[in-house]
């Protein structure tokens, strides 16, 4: 009996072991494998771009016009603009912008707004105009830039210009504002633009339909002049 034992414990083991010589080798588990995948990259700090960079939405001149409340009413046109004399203060390169008030500015603040429109009374989208101007004092800023900008019409045609009602100086004792209009593809015409009734020295003519229009808003003088040039 002891014999017929040990003969079927020789065989189970040689059974054992000829089981595991024909079983096919295990797969590695998965924590054998080695983790080959891409390594990720450096993870990159965002940045901010520079103010310059950043897509800030335009915008557009009938925001301020909105925002200011501020209607233009039906353009009336009597013939085109009367021209007037450049005088000695004009500067080219100047700035392109539709406010020339700047911190400290002293002088009554004045919004001026308007169309620049053709003979037939039509909006005149991307006209050039170039305004400049003494200050309250009455003295014009011939080294920098102060009370000098340029600005094209909108879509619509408008212009606005914040700045401050110009003073007056010896030789021209009367508020004005120069202005060179200059519609795309057309010729610039130079004028001025005076705030009064009546010229002081006979030689001005605010009477030629260069007066601007001004209502008095409390905070700020708001001017209304339209330009009618041949473009
Ligand atoms: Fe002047």
């Amino acid at each position: 009996m002891r014999k017929v034992f040990v003969i079927l414990l020789a065989v189970s083991i040689l059974a054992g072991c000829m089981d595991m010589e024909t079983q096919p080798p295990s797969l590695p588990t998965a924590t054998e494998i080695p983790f080959t995948s891409t390594p990720e990259p450096d993870p990159v700090t965002p940045t901010l771009a520079s103010p310059s960079e950043t897509p800030t939405a335009t915008v557009a001149s009938d925001d301020f016009f909105t925002q200011m409340e501020i209607p233009l009413p039906e353009p009336i046109c009597n013939g085109l603009t009367k021209k007037q004399t450049e005088g000695p203060y004009y500067e080219l390169d100047i700035p392109e912008r539709n406010s020339l008030i700047e911190e400290g500015m002293q002088g009554e603040r004045m919004i001026l707004v308007g169309y620049v429109l053709d003979q037939n009374c039509q909006p005149l989208p991307n006209a050039l105009l170039d305004f400049w101007q003494a200050d309250a004092n009455g003295e014009y800023d011939n080294v920098g830039n102060r009370l000098r900008g340029r600005q094209f019409t909108d879509a619509q045609g408008r212009y606005y210009l914040e700045t401050i009602l110009p003073g007056i100086y010896p030789s021209r004792p009367i508020e004005h504002i120069h202005v060179k209009v200059r519609p795309a593809g057309g010729d610039d015409v130079t004028t001025q633009l005076y705030f009064q009734e009546q010229s002081i020295d006979g030689l001005l003519r605010p009477s030629d339909g260069l007066k601007v229009r001004v209502e008095d808003k409390g905070d700020y003088l708001l001017g209304y002049f339209n330009f009618v040039v041949q473009p």
